[in-house]
């Protein structure tokens, strides 16, 4: 008899929880998902704000866990190009999916879709599921939930998010700071096409992203002061439209309606490990980055990923589990920074930094090598 009754538990059933557990127990392991909340239905008429603009890893590992088809065939928008571009200067970086031979680049989806999807998959496979449980305690190999359950387990895989408990638990401390910012989201209906792209526009009080959902229909993340974002969270619709419209002056024609509008704080925070002992964080409970290059869940996907293939592989070692660890720390750490560092320079309006973009983003166009770099990290082809 084996002395654990699981290889992993994994706490938080998120987009990235749900695909751990899913691609652990594909890859043959014994696997527990504790889940605080009842995961909710994704509804056709009633569109989460949330949006996430999945990179090509990212569809494929969704696709290889059995949720691509249900996605695609519910919601799933494709996007072709993206252009950025700043308030201060002519250029643009422009990304084209005819770059690298392919049909698109990715894949603007709802987060309530790709968790149910998800979900929907975890229920039919042989994953022990223990929802509205959370966990109490962690001693090695036992873990124990708020109802008296206990779980023996080899690994712990923390997944509960950028508050997570388990880390508090485990006296990870992180380090980052709080952008003082807010991303409001909404639904925008325009007269014209948003020709499959995801246009991004810098102004001095942040960037202002529209995804495309439909045709004549984007999804926004305006990243703005928290207070000016608490304005315009209060502002009726044609106030809110007339101000998106000076603000962001895109090519998606007149703005004609919005959806219910939110809003989320950001923040940049990164563990100070991503192993302590027998448990792993992945996902936001590991590191939070700026939305501005709608990185934040391709890079948890991409902590599941490289531990699926982990375990795949049959190498499971502390050596091999240190060295997941080192790298997903090093890749989500170089992200969270540049984008830290893209937010600061762009949302400015002090000189140095206005010449310096001004420049910038031509910079980056012009250089191939540079360019192609960038958005094949974006965009998950490398
Ligand atoms: C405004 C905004 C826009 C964004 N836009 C993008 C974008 O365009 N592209 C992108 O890639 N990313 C984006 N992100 C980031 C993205 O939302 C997160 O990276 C992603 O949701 C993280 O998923 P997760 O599963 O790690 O965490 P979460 O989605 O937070 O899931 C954590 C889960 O753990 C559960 N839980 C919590 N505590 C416990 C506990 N004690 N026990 C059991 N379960 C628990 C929760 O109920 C939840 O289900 C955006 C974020 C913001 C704020």
């Amino acid at each position: 008899m084996s002395r654990v009754d699981y290889d992993a538990v994994v706490v938080g059933g998120g987009a990235i929880g749900a695909a751990a557990a899913l691609a652990l127990s594909q890859a043959g392991q014994r696997v527990a998902l504790i889940e605080l909340n009842e995961p909710r239905a994704w509804s056709r008429e009633v569109p989460d704000l949330r949006v996430f603009a999945l990179a090509a890893d990212s569809i494929e590992l969704l696709r290889s866990l059995g949720a691509w088809d249900r996605i695609a065939t519910s919601r799933a928008t494709a996007y072709r190009r993206m252009q950025v571009w700043d308030i201060s200067a002519p250029d643009f970086i422009e990304f084209d999916a005819d770059k690298f031979g392919r049909r698109e680049l990715g894949y603007i989806v709802e987060n309530a879709l790709i968790q149910d999807a998800l979900w929907e998959q975890v229920r039919a496979s042989n994953i022990r599921v223990l929802l509205g449980n959370r966990v109490v305690s962690l001693d090695g190999e036992m873990v124990q939930l708020e109802d008296g359950t206990l779980l023996r387990t080899s690994h712990v895989i923390a997944a509960d998010g950028a508050q997570s408990s388990i880390r508090s638990m485990m006296g990870v401390e992180v380090s980052g700071k709080d952008y003082s910012q807010k991303g409001l989201v909404a639904y925008i209906d325009h007269t014209a096409s948003n020709q499959a792209t995801c246009w991004q526009r810098f102004v001095p009080s942040g960037p202002i992203a529209f995804l495309p959902v439909g045709d004549k229909r984007s999804s926004i993340v305006w990243t703005l002061p928290t207070e000016e974002c608490d304005r315009l969270l209060a502002v009726d619709d044609e106030a809110f439209l007339r101000e998106l419209s000076n603000a962001f002056d895109g090519p998606v024609g007149t703005l004609t309606a919005v959806s219910k509008r939110a809003a989320f704080p950001l923040r940049h925070q990164i563990a100070s490990t991503f192993l302590s002992g027998n448990v792993m964080f992945i996902g936001d409970a590991a590191h939070v980055v700026h939305p501005l290059a709608g990185q934040g869940v391709n890079l948890g996907f991409r902590d599941v990923i490289a531990l699926r293939d982990l375990y795949a592989s049959r190498r499971v070692s502390p050596a091999s589990l240190a060295k997941w660890a080192r790298v997903r720390k090093s890749e989500s750490t170089v992200a969270a920074q540049s984008f830290t560092a893209l937010n600061s320079l762009f949302s400015n309006e002090d000189v140095l930094p206005v010449l310096i973009r001004g420049k910038g983003l031509g910079l980056v166009n012009r250089i191939p090598g540079a360019s192609l770099w960038f958005w094949k990290k974006a965009a998950g082809l490398s």
